[in-house]
């Protein structure tokens, strides 16, 4: 079968005949529906991150079960299943929890999940090395729901954690509407009244916000008259919630100068920016926050938020042979919404 493989760092991807894999004791084969194409590999492509290959890429996954390993039980072949993609190690006290995101003994574990270590979902297969790691998708079709498992889980847990701060009187900032800031918007409209306002450099970026009802938007390439314009909407408040999807330093300095007292900033993006700290900057009493992921558990109400209709990925949908080009649009922010490939 072909598969999109990550050599090692600073190579482009490359697209290979590899074995069609077996699943061992316990394991799971998912045939794949659709792989979503994150940012996050462009920073494994570019610098590696710490996650050593070869592997095939693709950390963002559902399909159908294919075949069970030996004593797996409880699944039928072509139940739909999303793949949860942060693998723990299944036994410390967060992945008892469900939060293999926040596994305790990530440092002893070869790789970060299917995808960012181990082989991913940009091939034909995948082997899930525990049945604990699906999640039945119902009624959804797979192709188009991939992208619930990365981009809309992250910014889910991100949202989650910060509810207590976000009532109807609060303002919430989300910086980069591409494909985790797109599901972002959706879920602070379902899930909150505060007033809501997206951020990006990119003004195509800003009419997909405003075409999925949000109401205010700001360019912010210039961050200075950003900051000013989101002050002169919150007034001496200011924003109570700054969900950062790039972590670049100029968004990561708007976070810190938007924010009010008693607020949040959440760095979701890998971008590489660093939050300095003087007295009263970020101001007092804010929360910084650097969530990864999300739990197994906040993947099935990311699921029951797409079944009731209330998030929806907007995706573009390419053949996997056209991995590199469909990276390549990435980089240049050519892709609205999430960028799906179709083994
Ligand atoms: P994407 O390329 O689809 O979207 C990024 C968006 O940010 C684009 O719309 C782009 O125009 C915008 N942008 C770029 N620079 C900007 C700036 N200076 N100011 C405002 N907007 C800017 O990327 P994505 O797949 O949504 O991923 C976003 C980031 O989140 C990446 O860094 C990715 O690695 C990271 N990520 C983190 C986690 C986690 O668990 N922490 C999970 C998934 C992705
Ligand atoms: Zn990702
Ligand atoms: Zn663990």
């Amino acid at each position: 079968m072909k598969a999109v493989r990550f050599i090692e760092e600073g190579r482009p991807p490359e697209i290979l005949d590899v074995p069609k894999p077996a699943p061992g004791p316990g394991e799971i084969l998912v045939k794949i529906a659709g792989a979503g194409v994150c940012h996050s590999d462009l920073h494994v492509l570019d610098h590696g991150i710490g996650i050593p290959g070869p592997f095939t890429l693709g950390h963002e996954n559902a399909g159908w079960v294919a075949a069970l390993g030996q004593g797996v039980t409880g699944w039928k072949e072509g139940e739909p299943v999303a793949v949860y993609g942060p693998w723990g190690c299944g036994l410390c006290h967060q992945c008892q929890t469900s939060a293999e995101n926040y596994c305790e003994r990530h440092a002893s574990i070869p790789s970060y999940g299917g995808g960012l270590g181990s082989d991913g979902g940009m091939a034909e297969y995948m082997i899930v090395p525990s049945p604990r790691l699906l999640v039945p998708l119902g009624k959804l079709n797979p192709t188009m729901a991939a992208p619930l498992s990365d981009a809309a889980l992250t910014p889910y847990h991100a949202i989650k954690a910060a509810l207590p701060l976000l009532t109807p009187d609060a303002t919430v900032v989300v910086l980069g509407i591409g494909g985790l800031g797109h599901i972002a918007v959706q879920i602070l409209k379902a899930l909150t009244s505060a007033r809501l306002i997206a951020c990006d450099i990119d003004e195509a970026k800003l009419a997909h916000a405003r075409q999925l009802g949000v109401e205010r938007t700001i360019n912010t390439q210039d961050g200075a008259l950003a900051a000013e314009e989101i002050a002169d909407l919150v007034g001496e408040r200011g924003v109570t919630v700054a969900l950062d999807f790039v972590g670049a330093q100029p968004t990561i300095d708007l976070c810190s100068r938007i924010v009010g007292r008693a607020s949040r900033i959440s760095v979701v993006g890998l971008a590489g920016g660093t939050l300095h700290y003087s007295p009263n900057m970020p101001p007092f009493g804010c929360e910084v926050s650097i969530p990864y992921w999300g739990s197994r558990t906040e993947l099935i109400e990311v699921i029951a938020l797409a079944e009731s209709g209330h998030i929806r990925a907007a995706v573009e949908t390419f053949p996997l042979e056209n991995a590199v080009d469909v990276y390549q649009r990435l980089r240049e922010g050519r892709i609205e919404g999430r960028a799906v490939l179709l083994p």
